[in-house]
């Protein structure tokens, strides 16, 4: 089979990394989840964990320059995968152009972005909820929700735009089952 790479998309709480241990295992592709990589690395304190820190424990997207070295490395880490499901990233048009880039250097490319749409008031106590059983910091103050959500309208949105211009968009009600969302996911991916 020819590989193929997704992106799933949404605002924090939108589902996406439930999707995306599911898909893992139908599909059996590799799933790259950069907040959890970046969770990883601050608590065993590595240089990247260092870096990342005060960006995510205030609620903001860690710089350009961090994110996408460590993408990059994860790729490169992986090879002979079916398939990749980048998972909260990217986050800004630089990532996505830079991702595009690299993709391209290997022969690979994203073939669909798979927008997980909910509105921000069901997020919220999604979030909340998961932050009583997750212990993250950032799931937990509601002022620092607020910002994710800043950073995701300002930066992480427009990026709709940016696969929409290369036919690469396809949008599910991320309030709909998770087991409809995943059976849209692998439709739209056996049909890629
Ligand atoms: P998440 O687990 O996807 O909610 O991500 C948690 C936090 O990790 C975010 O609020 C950001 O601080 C950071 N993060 C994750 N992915 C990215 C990314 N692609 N670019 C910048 N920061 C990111």
């Amino acid at each position: 089979m020819k590989e193929k790479n997704i992106v799933l998309f949404g605002p924090p709480g939108s589902g996406k990394g439930t999707q995306a241990e599911r898909l893992k295992k139908i599909l059996q592709w590799m799933h790259i989840d950069t907040g959890a990589i970046f969770r990883n690395n601050i608590q065993l304190k590595t240089p990247l964990g260092n870096l990342a820190k005060s960006y995510i424990n205030k609620g903001n997207l860690v710089p350009d320059v961090i994110t996408i070295g460590m993408i990059k490395a994860e790729v490169e880490k992986n090879k002979n995968v079916k398939g990749f499901i980048f998972d909260g990233f990217p986050r800004t048009v630089a990532q996505a152009k830079a991702l595009d880039a690299f993709l391209q250097e290997k022969n690979m490319k994203i073939n669909a972005m798979i927008a997980l749409e909910v509105p921000e008031d069901i997020l919220i106590k999604r979030i909340l909820e998961r932050g009583k059983i997750s212990g993250r910091t950032d799931d937990q103050e509601e002022s620092k929700i607020r910002n994710r959500f800043k950073e995701y309208h300002t930066k992480t949105s427009i990026l709709k735009k940016y696969y929409q211009e290369k036919q690469k968009y396809y949008k599910i009600d991320g309030t709909a089952t998770i087991e409809d969302i995943t059976n849209f996911i692998t439709n739209v991916v056996a049909h890629l």
